[in-house]
């Protein structure tokens, strides 16, 4: 590979080899990556990411769905340098606690619905649901409810990646890779497009909302320890369900003595329009996962919310909850994700997807439903996905085994936007701070690849 004048070809292609021969990626076919290493993206600006050949992307997924504000935002930075020169660690164990995750607790209690009081902190959103098991398993200890150990998922969810999360996913292709936990059992989810066959969205709604009754009655209210989901199902494919699903889902589980966890990891911190996706479709969990966005991304954190039904119990059950990380409460993270909240509120950002950016969105990536390759388009606030398709009518796919999304994705790339494939859903979760050009660019860049990607297959 030849050097340009600064050497910056030949800086890139040996990261490349060194990456393709050291560096294990998550969720990646590590002999394919071998063979197509990968882009180096080198900076970020504003909405923009940029690899280290010079392509500047729109980035339609704020990094990893946490980058909310944006990639240029000096006060989370300012912050963070700020917390790691006058305290870079010190831990919350052994009766100590530091400012930044003092001030991050009451202020997430202040900010959260009224009855959410108390935060467990993590690293990250797996942690998250791990520490949630605990947490569940330990409220029904001290209640004497030994025989409550079940937790219910959803097939197709995605909670996180440690053994506990991971089980609490519903990827079949992971569980096949280890041993879940036993006490975990899925439920159908609300996929209207993929399983809704010849009934309304509504119709579907309803019907596959009581599952959960159906699971609940087979498996034993006494052996039921909680139910877990997120508000909008995300890395499965961005499941928007049908406005009748959540009411419900919420009828069942108000009749029925289990814990709810919304696992807000996705939906959490302003994306559906509501600071929580659970405040969007009304319902009311007992515990609430979140992490991502929290800091916008800058550093890792995440944690549980607990509602004062379960930390009543917790808190007044004595003995030690023998639980925690090293890194729970990192004064630097806590500090970041307090500069985030301050951006959040101060540009009233919450308020912005819900009456301004999130409809406007909404109303151009609907345009993309007249596309003769999509077969639906979907979304809330400022998350979206649509259906790639042969046929609009009978849902036949491009091709066989959901492999158009990933040429779709190629396409997005080379028009300079980020979408992600999951199977043939392209998704997006741009960030709520994107102007309204922006959102027009990405449509304009997510169109040309819908008619490269439409080429390709005619
Ligand atoms: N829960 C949901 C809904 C997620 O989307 C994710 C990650 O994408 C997680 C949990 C896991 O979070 P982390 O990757 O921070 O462990």
């Amino acid at each position: 590979m030849p050097a340009n004048r600064d050497g910056k070809y030949s800086h890139t292609a040996e990261l490349k080899r060194q990456d393709a021969a050291h560096h294990l990626h998550p969720f990646t076919d590590f002999q394919d990556y071998a063979a197509h290493p990968g882009r180096i993206i080198s900076r970020a600006e504003g909405v923009y990411i940029e690899d280290s050949d010079g392509n500047r992307i729109l980035d339609g997924m704020s990094g990893l769905w946490c980058c909310n504000l944006g990639y240029s935002q000096p006060g989370i930075v300012e912050a963070v340098r700020k917390q790691l020169s006058e305290l870079p660690f010190y831990n919350n164990f052994f009766q100590c606690a530091n400012e930044p995750s003092v001030r991050l607790a009451a202020r997430l209690a202040s900010l959260t619905p009224d009855n959410f009081n108390h935060v467990f902190f993590t690293n990250s959103g797996s942690e998250a649901n791990d520490t949630n098991l605990r947490l569940v398993r330990r409220y029904w200890d001290l209640l004497d409810k030994p025989n409550k150990r079940i937790i219910l998922s959803r097939t197709n969810a995605y909670h996180g990646s440690t053994i506990a999360a991971a089980s609490l996913g519903g990827f079949d292709f992971v569980h096949r890779q280890f041993e879940t936990l036993p006490y975990v059992h899925h439920i159908a989810q609300p996929y209207w497009f993929k399983d809704g066959g010849e009934l309304s969205p509504e119709e579907f709604g309803v019907r596959v909302a009581k599952d959960l009754e159906r699971a609940i009655d087979e498996l034993g209210e006494d052996n039921i320890a909680a139910f877990i989901a997120e508000p909008i199902q995300g890395a499965g494919g961005v499941i928007v369900p049908p406005e009748s699903y959540w009411p419900e889902m919420r009828r069942i589980l108000a009749e029925r003595d289990i814990l709810f966890i919304s696992d807000e990891v996705i939906c959490g911190f302003g994306r559906t329009g509501q600071l929580f996706g659970c405040q969007s479709y009304g319902t009311s969990p007992d515990l609430i996962t979140f992490a991502k966005a929290v800091t916008n991304g800058f550093q890792p954190l995440g944690g549980v919310l607990l509602g004062d039904r379960v930390a009543n119990v917790l808190t007044s059950g004595g003995g030690e909850f023998g639980h925690g990380f090293t890194y729970s409460g990192h004064p630097a993270a806590c500090a970041a994700a307090l500069a985030t909240l301050d951006i959040l509120e101060r540009e009233q950002l919450v308020e912005r997807v819900a009456d301004d950016i999130g409809p406007y969105l909404q109303r151009r990536w609907q345009e993309l439903a007249d596309h003769p390759i999509v077969g639906e388009t979907r979304g809330k606030g400022m998350v979206a996905a649509l259906e790639l398709v042969r046929n609009k009518h009978t849902r036949e796919r491009l091709e066989d085994g959901g492999k158009a999304g990933a040429v779709c994705r190629q396409f997005c790339i080379e028009s300079g936007l980020v979408m992600r494939a999951v199977g043939d859903a392209m998704i997006i979760a741009p960030p709520l701070v994107c102007s309204h050009e922006e959102i027009d660019l990405l449509i304009e860049r997510a169109t040309r690849a819908l008619d490269l990607t439409a080429s390709h297959y005619h």
